[in-house]
């Protein structure tokens, strides 16, 4: 496989799978046949991938999946990088193909928001004058891009959404139009919403990568936050003129460069203009770990200092610090990254 020129694949498709077990045994040789490295989540509610590899080799997964009648009418989004943006194959059984964890039934197909084509939500923005836009995607994501004007709320995982949902409640009665990546959190976020009294939800159809590819960027100001190694896509065909939304946390300089605080206990997803990282090391350190009193000295990170001192026996506390830390973490790491 050339790795220097990488299909990625990205897809979700909600439907009950009664083996999942099964299922992700044979989509782990689906992908060791034709070379094909990422994360795929299988619950018996569905399935939800982001795979990378060769042309050939994501059209021969494309073929194999649509063989399955499961699968027959499932969406593809296809995107491309200069290399492999993933380090290997993680084939995961969870009870969510995304997690929510809304402690409730939530029935997608019956449920859920009106679906907008990428048409009809940009003739929606234009022409009505009584919709509000809503970023279902995590604080860091809508920190260098979004809807212009669109509400997004200070969540850092879309595990928060459900708690915060109370702080939306005065546009209960607007036409609430709610967006995402690529279009599965909403399938979920709508359910939940209009469970809460939202009477009129829609979704995007296919999110953000789909709104792109058929409308370009209007409405749409920064870039698009995804969870992989490439960290974030630019609208294509418009690389030069959109200007990054994001700003660096130290310099407030325009960035979508993100890095996680290099103190481990807070490892917080954090904007910093590369410039800054090339002029002092110190600014690996997030302005709140910084204000704590946590240096390059005293911070806590593989090889540091603080850490060889301590060296002490693992207690339980920094156990749960530590497996907080892994679970919260947004890097694009996709043993933990969260989904599309
Ligand atoms: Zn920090």
């Amino acid at each position: 496989m050339k790795e220097h020129n990488s299909t990625v694949l990205l897809y979700y498709y909600f439907v009950k799978i009664d083996d999942p077990e099964h299922l992700a045994s044979q989509q782990r040789f689906l992908c060791q046949k034709h070379g094909l490295k990422g994360r795929i989540l299988i619950a018996n509610e569905g399935i939800n991938g982001t795979i990378a590899g060769s042309v050939e080799g994501i059209q021969a997964y494309q073929t194999a999946m649509r063989s399955d009648s499961r699968f027959e009418s499932m969406e593809f989004k296809i995107s491309h990088h200069e290399r492999m943006p993933f380090p290997k194959l993680m084939v995961k059984i969870r009870p969510e193909i995304v997690t929510l964890g809304a402690n409730m039934p939530l029935d997608t197909a019956q449920e859920g928001g009106t679906h907008l084509s990428p048409a009809e939500w940009k003739r929606m923005i234009e022409e009505d004058k009584d919709v509000v836009l809503f970023d279902t995607r995590n604080r860091y994501e809508s920190d260098i891009g979004k809807f212009k004007d669109a509400i997004c709320p200070n969540t850092e995982n879309f595990r928060d959404l459900p708690d915060a949902l109370s702080n939306y409640e005065q546009y209960k009665d607007k036409k609430f139009l709610m967006y995402c990546t690529g279009g599965i959190r909403c399938e979920k976020a709508t359910v939940l919403f209009k469970k809460a009294g939202f009477k009129n939800v829609f979704q995007l159809q296919g999110g953000i990568v789909n709104y792109w590819k058929e409308e370009g960027h209007s409405h749409w100001e920064g870039d698009c936050f995804v969870f992989d190694e490439r960290m974030y896509l630019k609208p294509p065909g418009t690389v030069e003129e959109v200007t990054s939304i994001g700003r660096c946390v130290h310099s407030n300089q325009p960035t979508s460069h993100f890095i996680n605080c290099l103190h481990d206990q807070c490892h917080k997803l954090i904007l910093v203009h590369p410039d800054l990282i090339e002029e002092d090391s110190l600014n690996q350190i997030c302005p709140t770990c910084r204000e704590k009193g946590f240096n390059l000295e005293t911070a806590i990170y593989p090889g540091s200092p603080a850490q060889q001192a301590k060296k002490t026996p693992k207690t339980r506390k920094n156990r749960l610090s530590r497996k907080r830390s892994i679970n919260n973490e947004p890097n694009p790491n996709p043993e933990t990254s969260q989904s599309h």
